[in-house]
């Protein structure tokens, strides 16, 4: 593989880190979007998740991009209840499954990676574009990056389309009216609030973004 566009395990780590503390800085923010819409537990529980998972990665035998990212799933499913949980439990697992044996990846391998996990969060939440759901950012974002990567722009470019992608489906999640999940319980009345999971999941592709912006080597 080319060295141009290198996301290192070192990259993985340090995205998981910055995920992990952002969460921790919209704990109460995330939180509050699930109030108006869910059980106001969605912040709490992506905290506990991944102050589980920061504790774990240190510990990881190898530098092994499919290892940590499969300890950061299994961690997710036994530590968070709720939805987002298994759900994005199943996403980091994926991951897992597409990069195992990897110490370093590029575009490519991280728009296989992506598609993996988001094909595993649809499996298991039958969830669809519109549902306003987290896949309503992950979709699009998907979507951008993988345009992105065959249109054969440098790794920065492809990353800052994946950002705009994910933050206009965050967005267009605010007036739909919610069709999985505890936000569906509401009917129409959960039109009109950006929904949680829609968030974690821009504030994720946000912080790979950051973080990878700076992995692309000479
Ligand atoms: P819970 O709804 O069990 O309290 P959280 O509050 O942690 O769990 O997560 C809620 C988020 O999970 C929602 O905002 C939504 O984005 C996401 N979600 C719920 N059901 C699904 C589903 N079937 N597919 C995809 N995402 C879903
Ligand atoms: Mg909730």
């Amino acid at each position: 593989m080319s060295g141009a566009t290198a996301i290192t395990y070192d990259d993985v780590v340090a995205w998981i880190n910055t995920f992990a503390a952002t969460v921790r800085d919209q704990k109460e923010y995330l939180t509050g979007l699930d109030s108006a819409i869910g059980d106001a537990d969605h912040g709490i529980n992506m905290d506990r998740g991944f102050q589980a998972v920061i504790g774990k990665l240190p510990g990881l035998p190898n530098r092994d991009i499919g290892a940590a990212f499969k300890s950061v799933g299994m961690t997710l499913v036994s530590t968070v209840g709720g939805a987002s949980g298994p759900l994005y439990g199943t996403f980091f697992l994926q991951l897992g499954t597409a990069t195992v044996g990897r110490e370093a990846i590029g575009l490519d391998d991280l728009v296989t990676a992506l598609d993996a996990g988001v094909a595993g969060i649809q499996r298991i939440g039958k969830a669809e574009l519109g549902d306003k759901t987290m896949l309503d950012t992950l979709l699009p974002a998907r979507d951008a990056l993988r345009e992105a990567a065959a249109s054969g722009v440098p790794l920065q470019d492809a990353l800052d389309r994946l950002v705009s992608a994910a933050e206009q489906g965050m967005l267009a999640t605010i007036p739909l009216v919610a069709r999985k999940g505890r936000a569906s319980y509401l009917g129409e009345r959960s039109a009109g609030h950006q929904d949680p999971g829609a968030t974690s999941s821009y504030f994720l592709l946000k912080a790979a973004a950051d973080t990878f912006a700076g992995a692309e080597a000479g």
